[in-house]
């Protein structure tokens, strides 16, 4: 049974998939070693109209909203998770501008963004607030049309190559996430600047850096939404990129699992291709029950938050795609290594990416753990909706 694309969506899907096996399977492993954001592969996105794809026609994107540009993520995260959060970035940058943006707001950064004028990244996370992320301490201070923002954000996503940051502040330090505003930041504001790049485990080609505001000046013009309202469209921003993230994992599961079957169908081991040993076919087949699962999800969330649910009231839905199949990337990925031997351990076949990339999905925009406390409370809220 399919899930019902239309023509455009699978059009969608065979262009990102044509771009993902043609231009970036082959640079993968090379942006991994080196690190290098790839300059190249975002100008191929902006040509081929990949990075509006979340956008409204008249924000000069193409209305495929977030099942569209999950189609797009899954394929190229078959074979770069990287490349794939290029893609994430134009949602996890702008949905709250475009839900709670003025007019001006959703043209200069969303529009912005659609046509690939400008890049976004989005700033939450600190050293000292992760997942209780209403404990921020970056604080905004009135002066006059301006505000004055200090403090500092870390591992934010792309912050190296964005224009402009959609920033997570306190206006007021004691009123938990009562006391929340959001700004977006554009990269030259006197008093902001971009920290040195991270080392990390996997996603190398899009690095991850600290942004610095010491008193930065940003106009009250670039509020988004309301002053002490700004929790509300954090977590919807999270909410509707959840689903995108699943299907990061879910593309993920499916290049490690097709790898590890090509492979398995080669190897020969006491007179036989590996495949023909029940032991391989039983790993098989675990990985594959959970990417389809994975999928059903996925798509389910994507157009759960396309018909405008990325709200608390469905938060568990979304929750539950990106737990799962982030989970399942890892397992895909750790399974694959195992099937691959020894050869999975070794840097000539891309398995072990797979599985340093995957250890990131279930971490970012809320952890597993995270993701099963918004589930949990779901439930204790009695918003299964099973009955
Ligand atoms: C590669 C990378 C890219 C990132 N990009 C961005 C970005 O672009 N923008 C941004 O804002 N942030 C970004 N982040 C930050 C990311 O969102 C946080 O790492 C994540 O939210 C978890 O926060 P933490 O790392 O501080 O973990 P902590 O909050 O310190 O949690 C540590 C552990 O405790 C668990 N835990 C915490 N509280 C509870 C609880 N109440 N119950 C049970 N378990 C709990 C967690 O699940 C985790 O296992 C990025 C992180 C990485 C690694």
């Amino acid at each position: 049974m399919d899930f019902g694309l239309t023509p455009e969506q699978e059009m969608i899907r065979q262009t990102a998939r044509k771009i993902a096996q043609e231009v970036i399977k082959p640079r993968s492993a090379e942006l991994d070693e080196t690190g290098v954001y790839p300059e190249d592969i975002y100008q191929v996105f902006k040509e081929t109209g990949l990075l509006g794809l979340n956008f409204p026609e008249e924000y000069g994107g193409s209305g495929a909203g977030t099942l569209g540009l999950g189609l797009a993520v899954e394929e190229v995260a078959k074979v770069d998770n990287a490349c794939a959060l290029i893609l994430l970035l134009t949602k996890l940058s702008t949905s709250a501008i475009m839900r709670f943006g003025t007019e001006e707001q959703k043209r200069k950064y969303g529009q912005g963004t659609a046509l690939g004028e400008i890049r976004g990244a989005f700033g939450l996370t600190e050293p000292g607030a992760g997942s209780d992320s209403a404990n921020i301490q970056t604080k905004a201070e009135k002066d006059g049309d301006f505000y004055r923002i200090t403090g500092t954000k870390h591992w934010i996503s792309g912050a190296n190559v964005a224009d402009f940051f959609l920033i997570a502040t306190k206006t007021d330090l004691r009123a938990g996430s009562k006391g929340f505003t959001v700004f977006v930041v554009d990269k030259d504001t006197p008093g902001f600047r971009v920290g040195n790049s991270d080392k990390k485990m996997g996603v190398r080609g899009v690095p991850t850096c600290e942004l610095i505001f010491d008193e930065a000046k940003v106009p009250a013009a670039n509020i988004i939404g309301e002053v002490n309202n700004g929790f509300k469209a954090i977590m919807w921003n999270l909410n509707s990129v959840r689903p995108i993230v699943a299907a990061r994992g879910l593309g993920a599961a499916e290049g490690a699992l097709q790898y590890a079957v090509d492979y398995a169908r080669q190897r020969v081991t006491f007179q036989k291709p590996i495949i023909e040993h029940q032991a391989i076919q039983m790993m098989i087949a675990d990985v594959a029950m959970r990417v389809e699962a994975s999928r059903w999800l996925t798509y389910n969330a994507c157009q759960t938050v396309d018909d405008g649910h990325a709200d608390r009231e469905h938060a568990h839905i979304l929750s539950m795609a990106k737990a799962f199949s982030t989970e399942t990337a890892v397992m895909a990925a750790d399974t694959a290594v195992q099937i691959l031997g020894g050869n999975g351990y070794m840097m000539d076949h891309p398995v072990e990416r797979y599985y340093r990339d995957a250890r990131q999905l279930t971490i970012v925009e809320g952890t597993s753990q995270v993701q099963r406390m918004i589930i949990t409370k779901s439930i204790i809220d009695d918003m299964l909706n099973w009955k």
